[in-house]
């Protein structure tokens, strides 16, 4: 019986590997793509952006956010980096976000399998594994064609986000199988759909702005920076940023609204200032021409619309109390959330197994001895910026520490 089997040869089951081997462990890695961490090429738009230099808790969401955190104040970037050190990877930072040098993701999978065969890791790609069962001994790990048998097992599926690189999802079922409980689980860093009627107009504009997002009328979270209106609703880091929430609302039934914040670099008595003096310096001009000097002129039509103001009415005819409104509506640009992206756009799922069900020293489940979770399956996501990679790889280095201790 070997030692360890690990299911899924992305980000965290690829880290787990070598560090078991490096550690003597006879390792066997099952994946059922094609090809070993196929994920991981498509990170950070190709360059992987695989950790961060700021850190903190709110960058790790879940339940109970203070699990992932405790772990990364603990073997955060410096031991991340310090692996990546040892395979070989020069890393780079650009305001603190870490990239290979070469600014390629395949760097980094390239490393992971070098080093796996230098280990001695066998790796068997298109296994699938479809069950895990308790024996003497271990665990009987079951693939279309195979059982095959191992002391332990880390289940490193990763979650639904992005199905056509390998997440289907059965990494949930895995560990339902073995008692445990899932989180709800919903895509996340992923774009919102909006109840906006013009978005089809609107499609392709891109503006800076802060966007706070309400769940039952309350505000719960604010990102800011450039936010992409599409054909179905809004996208951008900032979007993404607050997605998880709204879809995890969403999924309880409740109302979701964003507010756009747009034009940031002004206040709202700047703007009314702005708005007063060209009525006197270009009295001629229309609401829309004067609105067309600080934005996009399709964005400028539908806010026009949406306080009900004339795009045609001159400058010298529009009281104060309607660019009161106006001000007002451009610094509370108010859309319901109707639904987000699904798992196909998404980069990360949200939710997963309960973290209150796995030891927080060792990732071992709490139900089975020397079975392991780590990574995305765990009910842990991370904001953008290579938080998820440095989960993915946090949680593989304690679960690889955990499992070789007898
Ligand atoms: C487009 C995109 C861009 C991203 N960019 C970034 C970024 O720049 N920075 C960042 O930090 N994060 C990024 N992420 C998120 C990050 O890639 C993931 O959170 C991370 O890879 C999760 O690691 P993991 O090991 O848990 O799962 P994965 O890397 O998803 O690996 C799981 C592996 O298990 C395999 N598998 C699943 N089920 C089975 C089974 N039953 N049998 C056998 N094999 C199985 C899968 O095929 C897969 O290879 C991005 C994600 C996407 C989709």
């Amino acid at each position: 019986m070997r030692d360890i089997i690990i299911v899924g040869g992305g980000a965290s089951g690829l880290i787990a590997a070598a560090i078991l081997a490096r550690h003597g462990k006879e390792v066997t890695l099952l994946e059922h793509n094609d090809k070993i961490g196929r994920k991981i090429l498509a990170t950070g738009n190709g360059k992987c952006n695989f950790t961060n230099q700021f850190q903190e808790e709110s960058c790790y969401r879940g339940e109970q956010p203070d699990y992932s955190w405790n772990l990364i104040q603990k073997y955060g970037p410096e031991t991340f980096l310090s692996f990546l050190d040892t395979i070989g990877i020069v890393a780079k930072s650009k305001n603190g976000y870490y990239y290979p040098y070469s600014e390629q993701a395949s760097t980094i999978v390239e490393a992971l399998r070098l080093e796996l065969i230098f280990r001695k890791v066998k790796v068997k790609c298109q296994e699938h594994v479809t069950d895990i069962s308790p024996i003497d001994g271990g665990y009987s790990v079951a693939t279309k064609g195979y059982a095959y048998e191992a002391k332990k097992v880390i289940l490193a599926c990763g979650g639904k986000a992005t199905p056509v690189l390998g997440a289907d999802g059965s990494g949930y079922e895995l560990a339902s199988k073995l008692g445990h409980t899932i989180t709800p689980i919903f895509p996340a860093l992923v774009g919102l759909k909006v109840d906006n009627k013009n978005k089809q107009k609107l499609a392709g504009i891109r503006i800076k702005a802060d966007i706070s997002l309400l769940i039952s009328g309350q505000q719960v979270t604010l990102e800011s920076g450039e936010i992409q209106f599409t054909a179905y609703g809004i996208s951008g880091i900032p979007v993404f940023q607050i997605s998880r929430y709204a879809a995890k609302a969403l999924l309880s039934g409740e109302k979701v609204e964003v507010i756009l914040s747009l034009l940031p670099d002004f206040t709202k008595d700047e703007l009314l200032i702005y708005f007063e003096y060209q009525g006197v310096i270009n009295a001629y001009k229309t609401i829309l021409q004067t609105l067309q000097n600080l934005m996009d002129l399709r964005l400028a039509e539908n806010i026009l619309e949406y306080v009900g103001l004339q795009a045609k009415k001159r400058m010298d005819e529009i009281k104060i109390e309607e660019l009161e409104n106006l001000v007002s509506s451009i610094k509370e640009f108010r859309q319901r959330v109707t639904g987000t992206n699904g798992y196909e756009q998404a980069q990360v799922t949200g939710g997963g197994v309960n973290t209150q069900e796995i030891n927080p020293e060792t990732l071992e489940s709490n139900y089975h001895k020397g079975i392991y979770i780590t990574g995305e399956l765990m009910d842990v996501d991370g904001t953008c910026g290579g938080y998820n990679l440095q989960w993915a790889f946090t949680s593989a280095y304690v679960a690889a520490m955990g499992a070789l201790e007898d």
